[in-house]
């Protein structure tokens, strides 16, 4: 693992100690690129030629770019880092070291934050209690969010982008959101590309699994194509 900067991780080899407990074949997944093969099977349909962008907003922010049924990884594994894009350049400082970055305006610990500066002890929890201040919270993420997905659309072209957010269940959220990308990226490609908010959060040890099963299954399935 190179890098982790909520956990403040840099270059620790997780495989060398379990690899002296464990005889079982190991294998290390980055958790949202694990939750991301699951993400997109439940969201689309099973087409898997079709490029499709995963994004979950959990502790951190993190994506990943399914391409043809597997995972993106990029040249040195950080494809898919959209947490770190910037989106308010005078903003907060980041666990990155850097200023305005995505997850720290839209990402659980940010959210909190910006509740409980405009009234002490709100959180989303007891979001009734103040609807208003939670409804302009969340159109405010949902544009920066948006505008991010806007980025993405124009970069990747994915068919289909998946949100996996807590904060799908706010109306407010989800319009602007769609409302932001639209205007961000070309009018033909945001038509083009499917939007959708998950309502139930991915386990990304769920993704895990499956990923290990097809990672299993890969070799039979070609075995038996070229059999055909
Ligand atoms: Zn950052």
């Amino acid at each position: 693992m190179h890098h982790s900067s909520h956990l403040g991780w840099r270059d620790v080899d997780i495989l060398s100690p379990l690899q002296a407990m464990l005889t079982l074949p190991l294998w290390v997944m980055n958790n949202v690129k694990a939750a991301a093969l699951l993400g997109v099977q439940r969201a689309t349909t099973a087409e898997t030629a079709a490029d499709r962008f995963y994004l979950r907003v959990a502790e951190g922010v993190g994506g990943a770019l399914i391409q043809r049924g597997e995972v993106y990884t990029g040249s040195s594994w950080t494809a898919g880092e959209v947490g770190h894009l910037i989106v308010q350049p005078a903003g907060e400082k980041c666990t990155c070291g850097r200023k305005g970055c995505l997850e720290t305006v839209i990402s659980i610990p940010a959210v909190q934050r910006q509740l409980a500066r405009h009234a002490p002890g709100l959180s989303w929890q007891n979001r009734a209690s103040a609807p208003q201040i939670v409804d302009a919270v969340m159109r405010q993420i949902g544009e920066l969010l948006g505008n991010a997905l806007g980025q993405i659309m124009l970069l990747l072209n994915p068919a289909d982008i998946v949100i996996d957010c807590p904060w799908n269940i706010h109306s407010g959220f989800v319009e602007t959101v769609r409302t932001s990308s639209a205007v961000s990226a070309l009018t033909f490609t945001s038509r083009r590309t499917g939007l959708h908010f998950l309502r139930e959060h991915i386990d990304p040890a769920q993704g895990l699994a499956l990923a290990v099963i097809e990672h299993y299954e890969r070799p039979m399935i070609s075995v038996a194509s070229s059999a055909q």
